[in-house]
């Protein structure tokens, strides 16, 4: 008998909403037995062209083969995506719920998303040639814009890339083709990697339990591992990062580490240029697609030793992984909101494992879930219990606000110990979870006050911009004169916010210089980074800000941390909220006295007695999170339960209720034992520009009762008539629940 083997067809990941593959005939002459999946391929689909990549080759077509279309075009010979992250991605797209072709789509660098070639030859960087040097802008006076080109690179005789030009200058360039016509001006590409520093540091002396963990992790190079690396701030976690990363490269593979924030790169980067003696990639938001095509491909190539980002980092390719790391574990932006709701902390240790390398999750006040994994032996639970060289750990007093008066949110006790540490040559950090000068404007004579029209929420005040806004959905206002109900003019702020407290320490202590840390005074480009090296050399004494400023910097001078208002975390509807408030308030301690300058922290409470605070005066996490934990257990939520959260919205208020209690139908027709449904309910915040919003709530004990029920729910949710009417969402292992 003889063997006619079928036809192969493309099975293609399309960037689409609709959660589906598709399948295309080859493009005329190719062998589609040669192609490999990961490549990209160009396809017609509906009346245009898109670029979607190869999942399989299949010989079982879901459609007919005369109903087929063709593919146009194979853009790779070499898959960019290999197929280890192949594997991945298709394993978070059934996770998740999330659509094949748009998770596929997000591991892409824009450029190849758009069909560029995988290539890169460097970032463009303009600098001046001889000529230029010498040339006198002022010759240029028929040119204006062209003369201030010229000075600008003239005081950059480094030259500048795009992104720097683009912080002086708009449309500027068809002025610089101008100045490159004249000869003044060159392009030179330029690596995108960052190179190590000349002058090296040489490795610190570590002590014995940062000797410990290093060794625990050298023991494991060559598996799969998860370590939780739990460390006080402070305790040497970096520096153990560092040993380890030495080791992996000496081996000649690469490291990739996650830290959750783009504020928290430029610190690392440059401890790491000091110790590394490799190339760094850098992948994070703020790079142009160039830039990051650039470091994607150099990580891809193996020319990167190293490459460090945040949340999308997770899914650069890598010629030759060693060791993952996930700094600040327990940070909730590491887990993306919107769209493709993925961790990417968990995507990494399911990346850690079918790689079989090692991964360390670090952080000083880890998450309940990975001290669960630690307690079912899942996790490698590392301890550094003691901060690193001469620091000494902060002191914690409670201050007691009951029946006080505050001066604009402040006591007296925490004036008095600001003066103190002023006086001492130390820095002040005082943080306070609300941007504004205050939550609300209130009629004193008949109690008005503005509240968001879109939301169920308050227009805040802004004292300096002299507007009202809402922090929800953006709505803006100008601050009224007269109370529009009663005419009259006494209206009072009510609550505080940073810029208020800026503004009272400001009248308290007129010499010292105050510096505001909150959105509003860091929109701008490389505003973050400029107030953090002020903050370094010392000269603003003060620091007023919000939780920005409580990720892992490192500010050698701060001696004393007030936190203005810790009630807020006690009473909140999210049961994740004590968790937070314990490692919001250890965080932000965490930089008071992190040198040889003992710290103290101050904590403001009207609840002085109750029991989570009084643990955390006592600043030890482990105990904290072990008392959540149990109540975690006792009430069956997670870590000791999963969650998926069904969210809808719309304008009309009565249509999410009426798709989600559909919804709650069709999964009660299926198989749910094992499943808890709660809903529908509106969201904690039922209204939000404009949409009303609803939620459905399942929680199992198993992951796989819930995945098993998912997977039959979500076609069925995509049929349903009431769902074409809502925006509707899957959240997998939600963290927020509104
Ligand atoms: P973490 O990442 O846990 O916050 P770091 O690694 O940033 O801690 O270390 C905190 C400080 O202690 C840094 O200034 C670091 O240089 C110093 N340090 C770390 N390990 C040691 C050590 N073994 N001996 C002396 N100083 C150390
Ligand atoms: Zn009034
Ligand atoms: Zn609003």
């Amino acid at each position: 008998m003889t063997h006619s083997r079928k036809p192969g067809f493309l099975r293609i990941a399309i960037p689409t909403p609709l959660r589906r593959t598709f399948d295309y005939l080859p493009p005329a002459g190719i062998d589609p037995e040669q192609l490999q999946a990961g490549i990209r391929i160009r396809v017609p689909f509906g009346r245009s062209e898109v670029i979607g990549v190869l999942l399989e080759v299949t010989h079982q077509a879901a459609v007919e083969k005369r109903r087929m279309k063709r593919a146009r075009d194979i853009l790779d010979h070499k898959p960019v995506l290999p197929e280890e992250l192949m594997r991945l991605l298709i394993w978070a797209s059934r996770y998740y719920q999330h659509p094949i072709g748009e998770v596929v789509q997000q591991a892409l660098p824009g450029l190849l998303r758009k069909g560029k070639k995988a290539l890169s030859r460097g970032i463009p960087h303009w600098q001046l040639t001889n000529t230029g040097r010498q040339c006198n802008p002022s010759t240029l006076r028929r040119a204006p814009r062209q003369a201030q080109l010229l000075r600008l690179l003239q005081q950059h005789p480094e030259g500048l890339n795009a992104g720097q030009i683009d912080a002086h200058e708009k449309q500027w360039r068809p002025v610089m083709s101008k100045l490159v016509e004249r000869g003044l001006v060159e392009i030179k590409l330029t690596s995108c990697l960052a190179p190590p520093l000349h002058e090296t540091a040489g490795g610190l002396t570590l002590n014995t339990a940062q000797q410990e963990a290093v060794a625990r992790v050298e023991s494991r190079l060559a598996e799969f591992h998860p370590f939780l690396l739990d460390g006080v701030t402070g305790s040497g976690k970096t520096e153990v990062y560092l040993h380890l990363i030495e080791r992996v490269l000496a081996n000649g593979q690469q490291a990739l580490i996650l830290v959750p924030e783009i504020g928290l790169t430029p610190q690392l980067l440059s401890r790491f240029r000091q110790r590394l003696p490799v190339r760094i990639a850098l992948l994070h938001s703020a790079l142009n697609e160039q830039e990051r095509l650039c470091a994607w491909l150099a990580a891809a190539s193996g020319e990167a030793g190293v490459v460090l980002g945040t949340r999308s980092a997770l899914f650069t390719p890598l010629a030759r992984p060693g060791l993952f790391i996930v700094d600040e574990e327990h940070d909730i932006s590491l887990k993306q909101q919107e769209g493709f709701r993925y961790s990417a902390r968990d995507l990494l240790v399911l990346r850690a494992r079918q790689l079989n390398i090692p991964i360390i999750l670090g952080s000083a006040t880890p998450s309940l879930e990975s001290l669960h994994n630690c307690q079912a032996h899942r996790f490698e639970h590392l301890h550094l219990p003691e901060r690193a060289g001469q620091a000494q750990p902060p002191r914690f007093r409670l201050v007691d606000v009951r029946g006080q008066k505050l001066e604009h949110g402040l006591s007296a006790q925490l004036l008095t110990a600001t003066q103190t540490h002023l006086n001492d040559g130390g820095q002040v950090l005082l943080f306070i979870n609300r941007r504004g000068f205050a939550p609300v404007l209130m009629c004193h004579m008949c109690g008005w006050h503005h509240r968001c029209e879109r939301c169920d929420a308050h227009m805040t005040m802004h004292q300096q911009s002299r507007r009202q806004r809402c922090h929800h959905c953006g709505s803006e206002r100008p601050l009224p004169q007269i109370c529009p109900e009663c005419g009259s003019s006494e209206l009072i702020p009510v609550g505080y916010g940073t810029e208020r407290v800026e503004e009272a320490l400001g009248s308290h202590f007129p010499d010292v210089p105050v510096l505001r840390i909150d959105r509003d005074t860091t929109r701008r480009k490389g505003a973050m980074q400029q107030m953090l090296e002020q903050i370094g050399e010392g000269t603003p004494r003060i620091l007023v800000g919000t939780q920005m400023l409580a990720k892992g910097h490192h500010f050698p001078n701060l001696t004393l941390v007030g936190l203005l208002d810790a009630d807020y975390g006690l009473f909140s509807a999210d049961f994740r909220a004590a968790e937070r408030l314990g490692q919001l308030v250890l965080q932000v301690a965490g930089r008071a006295g992190r040198a040889e300058r003992p710290g103290e922290v101050l904590i403001q409470t009207h609840h002085p007695d109750s029991p989570l605070l009084q643990i955390l005066l006592t600043h030890d996490y482990g105990r904290f999170a072990q008392s959540l934990l149990k109540e975690r257990k006792a009430a069956r939520l997670p870590p000791f339960s999963h969650l998926v959260l069904l969210r809808a919205e719309a304008t009309d208020e009565r249509l999410p209720g009426q798709f989600l209690a559909e919804a709650r139908a069709e999964a009660e027709a299926l198989q749910t034992a094992g499943i808890e449904l709660f809903g529908p309910l509106p969201a904690p915040m039922a209204r939000r520009a404009g949409r009303s919003r609803a939620q459905l709530l399942l929680q199992a004990e198993e992951r796989n009762t819930l995945q098993q029920l998912l997977n039959q729910w979500l076609p069925r949710l995509e049929n349903l008539k009431s769902g074409r009417k809502v925006r509707w969402s899957i959240d997998v292992d939600p963290l927020e629940m509104f």
